[in-house]
């Protein structure tokens, strides 16, 4: 069987879903969602402060970076969310109202 959609988004991270969300607010438009990981039904993923607790775990990328110039040949660990709500899953949801400052410079 073979299924159409007038839409398909790749990737349930913050911004596919919000995406997503607003695409189908039309209910004559079919969309479909893709995510590479899991569903986001873990504890942690609703609890501020065990963010930490979903590193290096199937939620998260559990990426490297190349050595940056200036940090001494070192990679830094860079944790990207793998699950529904991509890294918004795994984040410390904090909030922090941008200053008008920063968008007028
Ligand atoms: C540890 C951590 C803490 C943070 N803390 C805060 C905070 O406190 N406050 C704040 O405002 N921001 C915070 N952030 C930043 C914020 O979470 C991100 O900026 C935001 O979620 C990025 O949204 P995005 O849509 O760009 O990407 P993501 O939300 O990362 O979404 C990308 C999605 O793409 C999926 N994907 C990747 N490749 C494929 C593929 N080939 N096919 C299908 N799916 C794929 C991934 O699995 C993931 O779900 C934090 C981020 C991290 C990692």
């Amino acid at each position: 069987m073979t299924t159409t959609h007038d839409y398909i988004v790749v990737d349930a991270g913050s911004a596919g879903c919000v995406l997503a969300a607003q695409l189908s607010e039309d209910p004559t438009v079919s969309v479909a969602l893709v995510e590479s990981g899991g569903p986001d039904r873990k504890p942690e993923i609703r609890i501020p402060a065990a963010f930490p607790k979903l590193f290096k775990t199937p939620y998260d990328w559990d990426l490297h970076t190349v050595p940056p110039p200036g940090l001494g040949g070192r990679e830094l660990y860079w944790p990207r969310g793998h699950c529904l709500g991509g890294s918004s899953s795994i984040n410390a949801m904090m909030w922090v109202r941008g200053h008008r400052d920063d968008y007028d410079t």
